[in-house]
């Protein structure tokens, strides 16, 4: 099957003009969503049971109906679109070893979509470098025992500029498994901070705060070199979910390191949302132009007005290994149209928080067991 308009939607020139790319998304959507109806016995199932015909997207407004799948479905059940050795990735949601995870597979064509979105969305906002540059990753040093999404992501931004030296705040080692070695990362940092190599940072944020509010306890002041930057995300599980104040954090940032506020940039994606969404120079999360946002009523599920709140309802035309077209997540957000001084058009998404059902152990949670223990 061909995928002329997925493709199209992913060489968009402007990756924040949504009002330009809504007509293309349309159809992207009706296109993924054919395919995705006559490779997935299970997807055509939902979609016959909804009694929804993927070859009625016309508008923006038909993908309101477009019967939407929730992250928790995918915990309990496989859905895939394509035999799974043709796929190179299988990637899992974080959780804990009693929680239940996603199970997300990307095809060839995937993974090439997913490169052309990040090098646009890195292009306009400058992250890309030829410098090489000393990654200090809060997360997990990749091996064979762990194929957490998160890590993968962790890895992947590794290549945005080229990796001088690669360090792991969470590593494994034979006897003990992973262990989270904050006082490893800090002499590291403080290692950095006498060379000329700029560091990027990656990763959890509760562990970058964890680990700059010790150092300010101790007192210690440093200047990371020229063109360091420090970026934060891992999948859902942000600030919101650790009570950290954004601006305490930038303020902690500039104090320990030496890094200035317009120098901090956070990310979010999800393993069901393999979208990247990343904040302005005004920290807001636009939607970029290869998804769109929906924010229904927790109660009827039907969309709020922007500015509302309720549960984030995402969309992407970007995957065939699996039917992500539609996906709810368990996080309440708010959808703002007002303008952005950044200059970017389209609306940006707050996310508040998750709802509280028990089953799911968040990577937060999870993040936070590793440190007690
Ligand atoms: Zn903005």
């Amino acid at each position: 099957m061909r995928r002329r308009y997925v493709r199209k939607l992913f060489n968009t020139k402007k990756p924040y003009d949504l009002n330009q790319s809504d007509g293309l998304f349309c159809h992207a959507m009706r296109e993924n969503a054919l395919y995705h109806y006559n490779h997935c016995k299970d997807y055509k199932r939902i979609l016959d049971e909804a009694q929804f015909n993927p070859l009625n997207i016309k508008t923006m407004d038909d993908l309101i109906d477009l019967p939407f799948i929730p992250t928790l479905y995918f915990k309990h059940h496989e859905l895939f679109s394509k035999a799974l050795w043709k796929m190179p990735i299988k990637a899992t949601s974080s959780g804990t070893s009693s929680g239940f995870k996603s199970k997300v597979a990307l095809s060839i064509g995937d993974l090439w979509r997913g490169f052309k979105m990040i090098k646009r969305i890195f292009s306009y906002h400058k992250l890309w470098s030829i410098r090489p540059v000393t990654y200090l990753i809060f997360g997990y040093q990749p091996t064979k025992h762990s194929s957490a999404g998160i890590m993968k992501t962790a890895y992947g931004f590794t290549y945005v500029a080229p990796a001088k030296k690669r360090v792991y705040a969470i590593r494994w080692s034979k006897e003990k498994g992973y262990q989270v070695d904050l006082e490893y990362m800090k002499q590291e940092f403080i290692k950095a901070a006498k060379k000329r190599t700029p560091i990027r940072t990656i990763g959890f944020p509760a562990y970058t705060y964890f680990l700059l509010k010790e150092m300010e306890a101790e007192g210690i002041q440093l200047k990371m070199p020229k063109g360091s930057i420090v970026t934060v995300g891992g999948g859902w599980k942000q600030f919101y979910a650790e009570k950290v104040d954004k601006q305490e954090f930038y303020r902690l940032v500039n104090d320990v390191l030496g890094i200035e506020e317009k120098n901090c940039v956070e990310f979010f994606g999800a393993v069901e949302h393999p979208v990247l969404y990343t904040d302005c120079d005004q920290h807001h999360f636009h939607v970029p132009a290869y998804a769109r946002v929906i924010i229904r009523n927790p109660d009827n599920f039907k969309p709020v007005k922007n500015g509302q709140i309720g549960l984030i309802n995402l969309l992407t035309p970007m995957v065939e290994g699996t039917p992500l077209l539609s996906v709810m997540t368990d996080d309440l957000g708010i959808l703002h149209d007002e303008n952005c001084d950044c200059g970017a058009t389209s609306p940006w998404i707050e996310i508040i928080g998750r709802v509280g059902i028990k089953d799911i152990t968040t990577c937060a949670q999870g993040a936070e067991e590793l440190l007690k223990n």
